[in-house]
């Protein structure tokens, strides 16, 4: 099956204290899938208050797979990027699903959102609960177990969100290291903490301990600017027990695995915009590595030169998100951008990568599926983990 990376467009509203500063709108929402990048604004001459713009008059029309306009409900933008994304999992595809933008566009928001206006992590656990009790009620031969882990990749470091000592010292761990598999088509984190919550509001304690131990600064582009990658990982093992049909009278059980990974990026902005210095600073050089290098491991995955060298060494973010771009992924890009006058810059090159990231070309492949005895299943799946624990 082919297909591309589906590339969507998030345009939050603007804020109470933009609007109260008679900021301006930059950014027209056309239909479902375009939108005008209008600088001009004809109702007054404060072209002037723009910063440095020297082509300020020129609009732009991009299309996308979809733009939501600030109207958009959460489950507007869920329904229209990740929905579609769950009964593909449960049959073994891999997915990703990654904000991305400059600080303060509504990342967080999309990604984790309120208690009171939940994102997409709450409204895809509640997906998948259901679809896993729809699925084991039709069919009681049919297990299915989903495992979950929370990371940050922060100034080329990886930390555990949810290792044991953060519930009780409330601090991220010791930075861990990565591994790859290229026969399981995996990249694992040594030493990872796993999870098996049950239930939505288990996983929605889970998120609020992790996003406690993110990493937070304050900077000038935001009071309270998240300055890490946050990567949420669901890994579901579905096992399907198929009556003897053999006249050994031995039971078969097919083992479906996939991953989907939510990802909140940190701030796109170059670190010359937030005016940082000292360790800020080199967190913002750190921070765009992973960010340039995803933006690299993207147009060499567009070009169409069939022996391309996809630079996923280059940061730890691509690393780690090797297999979820590449060939057997299914990956969804949101978007998030300001309409506010102010953010015209950040706004224009925002759209330019993902203008960029719509000319991916993937191939998804479903994950092997394995075919066991019935008896010899448990024994195989121990093996497995034994050579995983091993090879850490
Ligand atoms: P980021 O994670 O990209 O830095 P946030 O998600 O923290 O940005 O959003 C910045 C602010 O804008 C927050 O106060 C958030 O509540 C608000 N916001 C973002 N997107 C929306 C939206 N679609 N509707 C309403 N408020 C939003
Ligand atoms: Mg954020």
């Amino acid at each position: 099956m082919s297909t591309n990376i589906s590339v969507s467009v998030r345009i939050r509203p603007l804020l109470p204290s933009e609007t109260n500063d008679g900021m301006k709108n930059i950014l027209r929402r056309i239909d479902d899938c375009q939108l005008v990048f209008d600088p001009k604004d004809p109702s007054s001459n404060q072209r002037n208050t723009y910063a440095h713009g020297s082509k300020r008059n020129k609009e732009l029309c991009y299309a996308f797979d979809r733009v939501f306009g600030e109207e958009a409900s959460q489950q507007d933008v869920f329904e229209g990027t990740t929905q579609p994304l769950i009964p593909l999992v449960l049959d073994g595809f891999n997915a990703t699903v990654f904000a991305y933008g400059a600080t303060g566009c509504g990342k967080t928001h999309t990604i984790s959102g309120s208690p009171s206006d939940p994102g997409i992590i709450h409204r895809t656990f509640h997906a998948l609960f259901s679809h896993i009790n729809s699925i084991t009620s039709d069919s009681p031969s049919t297990t299915i177990t989903l495992t979950v882990s929370y990371l940050e990749v922060y100034n080329e470091t990886i930390r555990d969100l949810l290792a044991p000592a953060c519930v009780t010292s409330s601090a991220a761990s010791s930075t861990l290291d990565l591994r790859e598999d290229d026969e399981s088509k995996r990249v694992t984190v040594s030493n990872l903490s796993e999870h098996s919550p049950e239930t939505v509001d288990q996983v929605l304690a889970l998120m609020t301990l992790g996003n406690k131990n993110r990493i937070k600064a304050f900077t000038e582009a935001n009071a309270v600017s998240s300055r890490s990658h946050a990567v949420l990982q669901v890994y579901i093992h579905k096992v399907e027990t198929v009556p003897a049909m053999d006249k050994d009278h031995t039971a078969k059980e097919t083992h479906t695995t996939a991953t989907l990974s939510i990802i909140d990026l940190a701030g796109s902005e170059r670190a010359s915009s937030t005016k940082n210095k000292g360790t800020r600073l080199l967190e913002g050089a750190n921070i765009n590595r992973s960010l340039l290098a995803l933006g690299n491991c993207i147009n060499a995955l567009c070009s169409s030169t069939s022996a391309k060298h996809i630079p996923y060494r280059d940061s730890k973010l691509t690393r780690l998100l090797k297999y979820s771009l590449q060939g057997t992924c299914r990956v969804v890009m949101i978007t998030n951008i300001s309409p506010a006058s102010v953010h015209y810059e950040e706004t224009g090159n925002t759209l330019k990568y993902a203008n960029r990231a719509k000319e991916i070309k993937t191939r998804i492949e479903r994950n092997d599926i394995a075919v066991y005895d019935a008896g010899y299943a448990g024994v195989v799946e121990s093996l497995r983990r034994e050579v995983e624990q091993l090879k850490k």
